[in-house]
């Protein structure tokens, strides 16, 4: 019997701020480039960058 399994990759933006080191993970979405600023950090007046782009496949 053939058992087809469809793989879903979800992909995954790791953010973190330049000043504090804090680190967030959220959704990938389309425009975020690797480096690149990308919003505020709540705890300090730093920015958060984009350190990682990964992505994690479910089976
Ligand atoms: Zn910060």
């Amino acid at each position: 019997m053939i058992f087809s399994k469809k793989k879903i990759t979800l992909d995954y933006t790791v953010e973190k701020c330049s000043k504090c080191g804090m680190q967030r993970k959220r959704k990938f979405s389309d425009g975020d480039v690797l480096f690149s600023e990308c919003s505020k950090c709540d705890s300090c007046d730093g920015v958060y960058f984009i350190e990682k782009i990964f992505g994690e496949t479910l089976e």
